[in-house]
């Protein structure tokens, strides 16, 4: 497997043999840093968010991020357009990545700035190209895939004449086929480590379809270095669905909880709905790799899920909890939760 170079962000480090690091991108703008913030903020970090993104419009915005970099352990990444002022107010904060495009920066003396305080502050640029945003030179290609490699180069090769290698690089494409072919060309010549996702990928499943399809197969090659699941949707869900993603490749650098959950039919009498809407808090931050499942029925549902390690379903107000396939425990529905994660905590 092709060697690529090692990208330090703050506590991550891409690159290297190092995991794929999942990150997201905060939807809002932020006006203040308030104990709500933080608290989404942490919420997706115990989901298992490594990199966490958020836009800075304005100058006045840089200072709430650096703020909000104090009361996190994970490493913020700035998205910066058109100002190179804001991209060097950045970094004087705790912000070890920003992301440019030195397109709309304006005149290269501008970017020149901002890539030599990059260097002096060992700031991460995240470069790349995007099928929707192609400079006009390229835009009149008619391979916008061979484009968007182009786009990138000639980003990259201009922060690299200036002698700068701290980058990251991103391909995008709203077309699983375009955006394997972009990145599979792009690693096939450079050893940059790579920041996967298919851009405007739509609401929850329409992303998710798209996502697993076009980004496993890159994954399994060994391209790909940190992965976000763009989602129409709370962030949240863009990182659940990039670690679903990690783990059933087997790719995850954490344990995770394998939830395994029926759809529900006609013979249920669990809501397997509510209670996994519940419980996922608790699943998803939990450092354990186990399956769990929980089902809709007593006559199919033991059964069905004999493999998992631990299950939980019911009749009404009697619940039972069972040990592959086993019941070792009976509640009432108001006690079964409590009960169920304190049988996960002894597993
Ligand atoms: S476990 Fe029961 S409720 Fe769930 S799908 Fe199977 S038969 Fe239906």
């Amino acid at each position: 497997m092709k060697k690529i170079r090692e990208i330090k962000i703050g506590n991550v480090v891409l690159g290297g043999n190092h995991p794929i690091a999942v990150q997201t991108m905060w939807d809002k703008p932020i006006e203040t840093v308030d104990v709500n913030l933080m608290k989404s903020i942490n919420k997706l970090e115990s989901y298992g968010c490594k990199l966490i993104r958020f836009a800075a419009p304005t100058i006045e915005s840089v200072p709430l991020l650096g703020k909000i970099a104090e009361k996190t352990q994970m490493p913020l990444v700035a998205d910066i357009h058109f100002d190179y002022k804001i991209a060097l107010e950045c970094m004087d904060y705790n912000i070890p990545k920003i992301r440019i495009n030195p397109g709309n920066i304006g005149a290269s003396w501008k970017v020149e700035e901002v890539v030599k305080k990059a260097g002096d502050t060992n700031t991460v640029i995240r470069v790349g190209a995007n099928g929707g945003s192609l400079p006009k030179n390229l835009k009149k290609m008619e391979n916008r895939a061979e484009a968007i490699v182009l786009a990138a180069e000639e980003q990259l090769n201009f922060l690299e004449s200036l002698n700068f290698h701290n980058i990251v690089v991103s391909l995008k494409s709203s077309d699983i086929e375009e955006n394997y072919y972009t990145n599979e060309v792009f690693h096939s010549r450079h050893d940059y480590p790579l920041h996967l996702g298919i851009t405007e990928a739509g609401p929850l499943i329409p992303s998710v379809v798209k996502s697993s399809i076009g980004l496993s197969r890159l994954l399994k090659e060994g391209i790909g270095n940190t992965i976000r699941i763009s989602i129409t949707d709370d962030p949240l869900k863009e990182v659940i669905a990039a670690n679903e993603i990690l783990s059933v490749l087997k790719m995850n650098s954490t344990k995770r909880i394998n939830l395994i959950s029926c759809p529900k039919c006609g013979r249920s009498s669990f809501d397997t709905h509510t209670f996994t809407q519940e419980i996922q808090d608790y699943l998803y931050s939990v450092d354990k790799d186990i399956s769990v499942a929980v089902m809709g029925c007593m006559v199919n549902g033991p059964g069905e899920s004999e493999h998992a390690d631990l299950g939980i379903s019911g009749v009404g107000n009697s619940i039972a909890i069972f040990k592959k396939g086993e019941i070792i425990r009976r509640e009432s529905a108001c006690s079964a939760k409590e009960a169920f994660i304190e049988e996960i905590e002894k597993l």
